[in-house]
C-alpha cells in the first residue's frame, strides 16, 4: 500500500491574527476534496471538532480539518457557526481519513460521511424522564393498579411507557404514583452506557498451539506499535479463543483503550455477540446495518465518548470516531464480503491495517484460508503470522472425496450423482444431517427458449434472469428487477417452450424432496429466508438437529457448527471457476474448504463429496489433497507471471451512461489521454461482461503496474488532462475484487 506522508500537525495558534479573529478550516461530510475556510473569534477549536459552518444557502455540520493552501484574507471569510459538544474525532482519524481518500481516489468529504453518518449523534443526549422507586410515603391511597407499577419499579429508573406495559395498566396510573411522591423522577439518558467488559475474567484453558500464539500477540501488543498479525488455523482450531485473549490484553493495557472485531456477514454477528458476552461479561456494542437508528446512535456516541471499550462490527465500523483504538481484529479476513463495492470502493481488510500503521496500533487477521495477498505479506516479512495447526480437541477434518461427473453422471434432467445420492442414504438411515450445497439461488439460472433460442434478460439489461418458481418469477440478481414468467417466448411467440436450465438451491431441493420424500428438508439462500432472522431460525433448527437435509447457498457456509452434519456435498464444484477473474480459484479454494469443513465438527467424522467435470483442475486436487500451500504456491505464480495482485497493481476504470455513444467516444479519448509510463499498461476499453443493467451501459479500461509504480499518482495525472461529458459517470476501483 502507498503510504502518505503523515500529517503535520499544525500549532493550535497558526493562522491567528492580530486583529483576535482566525482560520478555521471544515471539511463537510459532502463529496468535496478540501476543506473550506472560515473567521472564527480567537483560537480555532482544535482539528476533529465537530462544527457547524454556513455552506451554500444552509448551515451545515461538518468537522475541523488542518487547513491546506495558503491563508486567505480573513475579513473576506464567512463566520464559523456553533461548535458542538460531541468529542473531537481523534487525530489518527483524521489522518485515515486524508490517506484512504489517497488511497481510494474518493474525495476526503466522501471519506467523512461514512464517520458522519449518523445524522442526530451530534445532538447530545436528549434526556427522558424515567422513574424509579423511592419510600412509600404514609397515608398513599393503594389500588391494584397502583400496586402493580410499585411490584414493576425498582432502583434502576424506567419509562413511564415501559413500567405500564409490564404492570398492564395506563401511564396515567405511573405519574399519579409520582405526583404522590411514591416514585421518583429521573433525567436519564437515553442511550445508555454499554457494560464494560469483565477483564478479569479467563477465558478457558488454551491448547498449547493456542497458547504460544495468544503469548505471540500479547508480546506485541505488550511492545506496543503497529504488526499485522495473521492467524492461521482451519476451522474449528480456535482461532476466535486465541483473539479474544488478544482483545482482553490490548484493553488491559490501558482503562481507556477501545478495541474493534469485524465480521465479514451480518448473519454471523448475533451468536457472535453471545459469544463474546459469555466470554466477557458483557456484550459488546453492535455495529452493522441491521441496527434500528437508536441502536445505531447510541453505539455511535458511546464509541465517540471511549464509553465502549469493545465493538463488533461489519466493515463500516471501520469508520466510527473511536477516540483510542488500540487493537482491531479482522475475521475471516480473506472474505470478499470486506470488498465494498458501492459508495466509496474499499476493502475494509486492507482499510484495518493501514488505520493500525498509521496509529501505531497491532491489527489481527484470522482465517483458514487466508487470502493470496496475506500469505504474501507473511512470506515477505511484512505481517506474523502465528499457525493453529489441528483442530480444537483433535476433532477429525473431513474425508473430501471428487465426484467424476462425466463417469458417474446423474440422470437426466437431475442433478445429484449415484455417489452423493447413495451418501445422503447412509445418512438417512444412521439419522445424521446433510448439507447439500449450491451456490445459486432460485430454480434455474437461465431461462431458454426451446424454439428460438431466446434467453431471457432483463429490460435494458444483458444479465439472464433467474427463474424462482417459489414465487413463480424471473428475477434479475444484479436489478432486483422481477415480472412473472411469461407462457410464451416474447421473441417467437411459441407457447410452453421457455425452459429452464441448469439448477438453483430450488431444484435441488425439488429433487431432493423427490428422492427422499420423508426426509426434513429445508431450503436456506438469501431469498428463501429474507433477513437475517428467518435465516437463523433455519439455522438453528439445523443445529438443533429438526432438519435431515439442508440445501443451501454461501449463507450456510460460514462459521456455523452443526455438530450432527457430517455430509456435505457439492453440487457443482466447478461454479466459481468460470469468469476469467483473476481470483476465481482462490475465491473457489476458500468457499469450498469453507463449506467442507462444516462438516463433522464434533467427535463425529465427516465427509464432503464435489461433484466436478474437471477433477484435474489445481484448485479441486488441492481440496482433495487438502494441500492449502502447494495450491497458495501455484496461484502465486500465475499471479506473479500475470504481474496481477499482489505482485503487481490493479486499478479499475469503469465508465457509465444511458448514452452509448458518448461512452464509446469518451473510452476511446480517455485510452487515447494515457500517458505512457514505465511499468504501466493501460488495457481496454471493452464492454464489461454485463454490459447493460437497467439502460445504463458500462465500459471498462483496466489499469495494471508494477508493484513500485505509484498507481493512484499516475491515475490522477492521466484523468487532469481528460474531461469527462457530462452523460458519462467514471468510478475509479483501486484493486478491483469484481470483474462484472
Ligand atoms: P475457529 O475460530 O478457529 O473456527 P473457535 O475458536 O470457534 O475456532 O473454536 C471452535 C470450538 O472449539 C468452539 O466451540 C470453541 O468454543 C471451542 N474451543 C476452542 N478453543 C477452546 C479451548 N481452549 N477450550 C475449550 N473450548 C475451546
Amino acid at each position: 500500500m502507498n503510504q502518505q506522508p503523515p500529517i503535520e500537525k499544525t500549532s493550535e495558534l497558526e493562522g491567528v491574527e492580530a486583529s483576535g479573529a482566525a482560520r478555521a478550516s471544515v471539511l463537510f461530510p459532502l463529496p468535496l476534496d478540501k476543506p473550506y475556510d472560515y473567521a472564527c473569534e480567537g483560537e480555532p477549536p482544535p482539528p476533529g471538532s465537530f462544527v457547524k459552518a454556513p455552506f451554500g444557502p444552509r448551515e451545515v455540520a461538518g468537522v475541523i480539518w488542518p487547513s491546506e493552501g495558503e491563508p486567505p484574507s480573513l475579513d473576506k471569510l464567512k463566520k464559523l457557526g456553533e461548535i458542538f459538544e460531541t468529542p473531537a474525532l481523534a487525530p489518527d482519524l483524521i489522518a485515515f481519513i486524508d490517506w484512504a481518500a489517497a488511497y481510494t481516489m474518493f474525495p476526503k468529504g466522501a471519506l467523512l460521511r461514512m464517520v458522519m453518518r449518523v445524522s442526530d449523534a451530534l445532538d447530545g443526549p436528549r434526556m427522558q424522564t424515567a422513574f424509579a422507586k423511592t419510600h412509600e410515603p404514609q397515608g398513599l391511597r393503594m389500588t391494584a393498579q397502583r400496586k402493580a407499577v410499585l411490584a414493576a419499579a425498582g432502583p434502576e429508573p424506567k419509562s413511564a411507557i415501559d413500567l405500564a406495559a409490564s404492570a398492564g395498566v395506563s401511564d396515567a396510573v405511573v405519574r399519579g404514583l409520582a405526583e404522590a411522591g411514591a416514585l421518583a423522577r429521573v433525567e436519564v439518558d437515553p442511550d445508555p452506557p454499554f457494560v464494560p467488559p469483565d477483564l478479569s475474567r479467563d477465558g478457558p484453558a488454551l491448547s498449547d498451539d493456542q497458547q504460544f500464539a495468544a503469548e505471540t500477540i500479547g508480546a506485541i501488543i505488550a511492545e506496543g506499535g503497529h504488526k499485522a498479525v495473521l492467524i492461521d488455523g482451519v476451522t474449528g482450531s480456535g482461532k476466535t479463543e486465541v483473539y479474544f485473549e488478544a482483545v482482553a490484553a490490548a484493553l488491559k493495557k490501558d482503562g481507556q483503550a477501545q478495541a474493534l472485531i469485524l465480521l465479514p456477514e451480518i448473519a454471523l454477528t448475533l451468536p457472535f455477540l453471545k459469544r463474546v458476552e459469555e466470554r466477557f461479561g458483557a456484550a459488546p456494542a453492535p455495529w452493522h446495518s441491521d441496527l434500528t437508528a437508536a441502536q445505531r446512535r447510541r453505539t455511535w456516541r458511546r464509541v465517540a465518548e471511549g464509553q465502549a471499550r469493545l465493538v463488533v462490527g461489519a466493515r463500516s465500523a471501520l469508520f466510527l470516531p473511536f477516540p483510542k483504538l488500540q487493537l482491531i481484529v479482522v475475521d475471516e479476513e480473506h472474505d470478499g464480503a470486506y470488498k465494498q463495492e458501492e459508495g466509496v470502493i474499499y476493502h475494509a481488510r486492507d482499510m484495518a491495517v493501514a488505520r493500525g500503521s498509521l496509529a501505531g496500533f497491532p491489527v489481527v487477521l484470522a482465517s483458514a484460508t487466508p487470502s493470496l495477498e496475506t500469505v504474501v505479506n507473511v512470506d515477505e516479512g511484512r505481517y506474523e503470522a502465528v499457525g493453529l495447526a489441528s483442530r480444537f480437541a483433535d476433532a477429525a477434518m473431513p474425508d473430501i472425496r471428487l465426484i467424476d461427473m462425466r463417469e458417474y453422471a446423474p440422470e437426466a434432467g437431475k442433478w445429484l450423482s449415484p455417489s452423493l445420492v447413495a451418501a445422503v442414504n447412509h445418512n438417512l438411515s444412521v439419522g445424521e444431517q446433510s448439507l447439500l450445497f449450491l451456490n445459486r439461488r432460485g430454480y434455474a439460472p437461465l431461462t431458454l427458449c426451446r424454439r428460438c433460442g431466446h434467453r431471457m434478460t432483463a429490460p435494458g439489461s444483458d444479465s439472464m434472469l433467474v427463474e424462482h418458481r417459489f414465487e413463480n418469477r424471473l428475477v434479475c440478481h444484479h436489478t432486483g428487477f422481477s415480472m412473472p414468467k411469461p407462457s410464451a417466448c416474447p421473441a417467437c411467440n411459441a407457447v410452453d417452450a421457455l425452459t429452464p436450465c441448469g439448477p438453483g438451491v430450488e431444484r435441488v431441493a425439488e429433487e431432493a424432496r423427490e428422492r427422499w420424500p420423508k426426509a426434513r428438508i429445508a431450503v436456506l439462500s438469501s431469498d428463501t429466508a429474507p433477513g437475517p432472522s428467518s435465516m437463523r431460525e433455519v439455522l438453528d433448527a439445523m443445529k438443533a438437529g429438526v432438519i435431515d437435509i439442508l440445501i443451501a447457498t454461501q449463507v450456510a457456509a460460514k462459521g456455523h457448527h452443526f455438530p450432527e452434519l457430517t455430509l456435505v456435498g457439492v453440487v457443482d464444484a466447478d461454479l466459481g471457476l468460470a469468469g476469467g477473474d483473476l481470483r476465481a480459484a482462490e475465491r473457489t479454494y476458500q468457499l469450498l474448504s469453507q463449506v467442507t469443513g462444516r462438516a463433522g465438527r464434533a467427535e463425529k467424522p465427516g465427509r464432503a463429496l464435489l461433484q466436478t467435470y474437471q477433477p484435474q483442475a489445481p484448485v479441486l486436487a488441492a481440496l482433495a489433497s487438502g494441500d492449502r500451500d502447494a495450491f497458495l504456491a501455484a496461484e502465486a505464480m500465475g499471479r506473479r507471471d500475470l504481474g496481477f495482485p499482489p505482485y503487481g497493481r490493479l486499478a479499475a476504470l469503469t465508465l457509465r451512461s444511458l448514452d452509448e455513444k458518448a461512452l464509446e467516444q469518451t473510452a476511446n479519448a480517455l485510452k487515447a489521454a494515457a500517458p505512457p509510463a514505465d511499468g504501466v499498461e493501460v488495457l481496454g476499453p471493452a464492454r464489461a461482461p454485463i454490459y447493460r443493467l437497467r439502460g445504463v451501459a458500462r465500459m471498462r479500461l483496466l489499469v495494471k503496474t508494477r508493484r513500485n509504480v505509484h498507481i493512484q499518482a499516475y491515475l490522477s495525472d492521466w484523468l487532469k488532462a481528460v474531461k469527462i461529458p457530462g452523460p458519462v459517470r467514471l468510478v475509479i476501483d483501486i484493486n478491483p475484487y469484481s470483474f462484472l
